[in-house]
């Protein structure tokens, strides 16, 4: 596994306390916070504490415990913002960009919550 992790990408400097960040939920392993530029009423972003930069990198890499905690904080997430369907919630999507083709932003793994209106189709078509 070939990850190069970039230390100045801006949910490290989160991580550092070195930019503020609106915080739904923190614990010994993951930090959630709102997006700053919401694209659904529900825009939180799910990153673990621990570097790593995409989804796979995480998966190969990460901890039982890390995997676990941040999954769960997930869910927990989810639970409290009372979208799950199970719960009588309207739903949700989760989404992690990774790489140029997924048109990642930051180079640090984060999952996208996003929720609170009807979503759409899950990819736009290329123009
Ligand atoms: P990506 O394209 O990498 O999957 O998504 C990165 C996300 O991070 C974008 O939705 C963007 O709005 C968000 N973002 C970028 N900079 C900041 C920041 O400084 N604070 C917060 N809270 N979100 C940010």
């Amino acid at each position: 596994m070939a990850y190069a992790y970039d230390d100045q990408n801006i949910f490290a400097k989160i991580l550092r306390g070195e930019i503020p960040n609106d915080t739904v939920m923190e614990t010994e392993h993951t930090l959630a916070f709102n997006d700053i530029a919401p694209q659904a009423p529900v825009h939180v972003l799910v990153i673990p504490k621990g570097a790593y930069v995409t989804f796979d990198h995480f998966c190969a890499e990460a901890s039982e415990a890390e995997i676990v905690d941040f999954h769960r904080t997930v869910a927990r997430i989810c639970a409290e913002k009372g979208i799950c369907p199970g719960a009588g919630g309207d739903g949700f999507r989760v989404i992690s960009n990774a790489g140029v083709d997924g048109v990642q932003e930051v180079p640090h793994y984060h999952l996208h919550i996003l929720a609170g209106r009807p979503l759409g189709r899950m990819l736009a078509r290329a123009s």
